[in-house]
């Protein structure tokens, strides 16, 4: 079975002993994709490093992080102690970076709107949002989005904007708006958590195979509570669907690199 892990984070400092294990266990488990997401400056840059370092088998997104873009108002007004700690930045120099490094990666993300960290900042989020898209639609890359607490905005913008090559990764909005989703023709990427919460299940349930897409936001989002979660658990939520839509895993993980080789090109 080939499988595919479209959307991880290579970079983290949790990876930093153990790559190299981690990517031969995703190899031995059939994993021939792994995209790692870039969320600002310098995780892009180190996510273009681990690509060139295992080529053959890792792809990269740039990405610009909803909070992360904003970091330096959310500074600015003493509010930023209960977040992860982010060099500030400036959002146009670093699209522009991206646009000049557009060849060396499959899309653009992650990026999108998160409502839930910090108050007060939506109108902000959304203005650097549609500048991403705009980015996106430039040099034609699919988005990979995060949208939290902030799913219907997320919805509404880029409808507006008339996006077409969409995935929704870790999408935690209700019934309506996956089906929404569906019928605008975009993708949802699944996690291994999938086998603790009935939310994916649900969601599984609703989309259509073409799609669906496996991820892992490794480190996070792990099968097991507690645990680092790593790309060779995209077979964990592989299993979940196939037994979920009744098919053979096989078949599932057949039509899933189908779809993620048709969206990024692979
Ligand atoms: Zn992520």
């Amino acid at each position: 079975m080939d499988l595919v892990d479209v959307h991880s984070h290579l970079d983290d400092n949790r990876f930093k002993e153990d790559l190299d294990e981690v990517i031969e266990r995703a190899r031995k488990a059939g994993v021939k994709f792994i995209i790692t997401s870039g969320v600002n400056p310098s995780t892009n840059r180190r996510s273009l490093e681990i690509m060139e370092r295992y080529s053959d088998v890792v792809k990269v997104s740039f990405g610009v992080y909803p909070i992360d873009a904003i970091i330096e108002k959310i500074k600015d007004a003493g509010e930023e102690s209960d977040l992860r700690y982010v060099e500030e930045f400036n959002v146009d120099d670093e699209l522009r970076w991206i646009e000049e490094n557009k060849d060396k990666c499959v899309a653009i993300g992650e990026c999108g709107l998160d409502y839930k960290v910090v108050e007060g900042y939506n109108e902000e989020q959304k203005k650097v949002f549609a500048k991403v898209i705009e980015l996106s639609k430039k040099i034609d890359k699919p988005l990979v989005i995060h949208s939290r607490k902030a799913e219907l905005d997320a919805i509404d913008i880029m409808e507006e904007m008339n996006c077409k090559k969409v995935l929704m990764h870790c999408f935690n909005g209700k019934k309506s708006l996956i089906k929404r989703c569906v019928d605008l023709g975009w993708s949802f990427s699944v996690p291994p958590v999938i086998v603790r919460l009935e939310h994916f299940k649900m969601l599984v349930k609703i989309v259509p195979l073409e799609q669906l897409m496996t991820e892992t936001d490794a480190p996070y989002l792990s099968p097991v509570a507690g645990e680092k979660n790593e790309s060779a658990n995209v077979s964990v939520t592989i299993k979940e669907i196939a037994q979920i839509k009744e098919m053979s895993e096989e078949e599932v993980a057949k039509q899933i690199f189908e779809n993620a080789k048709e969206m990024f090109g692979l």
